[in-house]
């Protein structure tokens, strides 16, 4: 479908080996949605879906190496972040993005879905600090925008806030999307917000798009499904806002078909590959 172009996604992420998360989530959502995608390992995690035993950043020069060795080949128009690890990674990347003229959609994950945390201690800033001015994108849930922002979100409209105030600390900061899924934990619904920078004059433009909430168990993986499919439909599109639209489409499905899963004993991941299955279906909704 998407055949004749030369364009790619480069992925920079850390290895799940349980397959839920990390960069095996982010090439399986490209791989469903029609994108070619690289793949950069900036972590090896030990863990399974019961939770993160240990994991090891690998040597800032060997992800820099990775990285610069596919983009003096591919040509790459999309570059989607997830789990950066430490402060000397960020560093390394920040120096690689400053460069950088495509889009970079940055998901800040800080803690894995069973709550063990995904870089060193306190250095969570430092990393937000590295790469803020950098990205064009930021996909945070309540937890990671409360971090970021250094704002509690309560409620969606501290949230929204909280995002909007971003955009003054991120020059080339275009779009976030917050992820709803623990903004309101009683709503029998789930609503993603997007603000983004509108033309021409910069003002901040908010959209929201609510999708029912399943009782499931089989969440891991949702952040970086969904930072990975935004990435994707902003390739198909170039346009923020259908690539909002169509990712929480995409995520409402995903999780409702994932749900008939039984993969491991602790939070279950989502079932990229039943979508593949069902491709027809698919290829319509997008
Ligand atoms: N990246 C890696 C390598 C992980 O191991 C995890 C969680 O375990 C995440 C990212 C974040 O996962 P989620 O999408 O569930 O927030």
């Amino acid at each position: 479908m998407h055949g004749k172009s030369r364009k790619a996604v480069l992925t920079i992420a850390g290895s799940d080996p349980s397959g839920g998360a990390g960069i095996q989530a982010d090439l399986k959502t490209f791989t469903v949605l029609g994108v070619y995608a690289g793949a950069a390992i900036t972590c090896l995690t030990v863990q399974n879906t019961r939770g993160v035993l240990y994991y090891k950043p690998l040597a800032a020069d060997l992800i820099k190496d990775q990285i610069m060795t596919v983009l003096e080949d591919i040509e790459v128009s999309h570059i989607k972040i997830g789990m950066v690890g430490s402060p000397e990674i960020a560093y390394a990347l920040s120096e690689i993005l400053a460069e950088f003229q495509g889009e970079i959609v940055y998901d800040p994950v800080l803690v894995a879905s069973a709550g063990n945390a995904l870089h060193q201690e306190d250095a969570c800033h430092e990393i937000i600090n590295q790469l803020l001015d950098k990205i064009t994108v930021l996909t945070p849930n309540r937890t990671e925008l409360e971090n970021i922002s250094n704002q509690a979100c309560p409620d969606p409209t501290a949230a929204l806030a909280a995002a909007a105030s971003l955009f003054k600390r991120a020059d080339r900061l275009q779009a976030v999307v917050v992820t709803g899924g623990h903004l309101e934990p009683q709503s029998s619904t789930v609503t993603d917000h997007l603000l983004y920078r509108s033309a021409p004059d910069g003002t901040i433009q908010i959209k929201s798009a609510t999708r029912p909430r399943l009782a499931t168990n089989n969440l891991h993986g949702t952040g970086c499904t969904f930072a990975s499919a935004f990435t994707a439909y902003h390739y198909l599109s170039n346009n923020y806002e259908i690539a909002f639209e169509q990712t929480s489409r995409f995520m409402g499905d995903l999780i409702k078909i994932s749900a008939q899963l039984s993969i491991g004993h602790g939070i279950g991941p989502l079932g990229h590959h039943l979508l593949a299955l069902s491709s027809e279906r698919h290829d319509r909704k997008a």
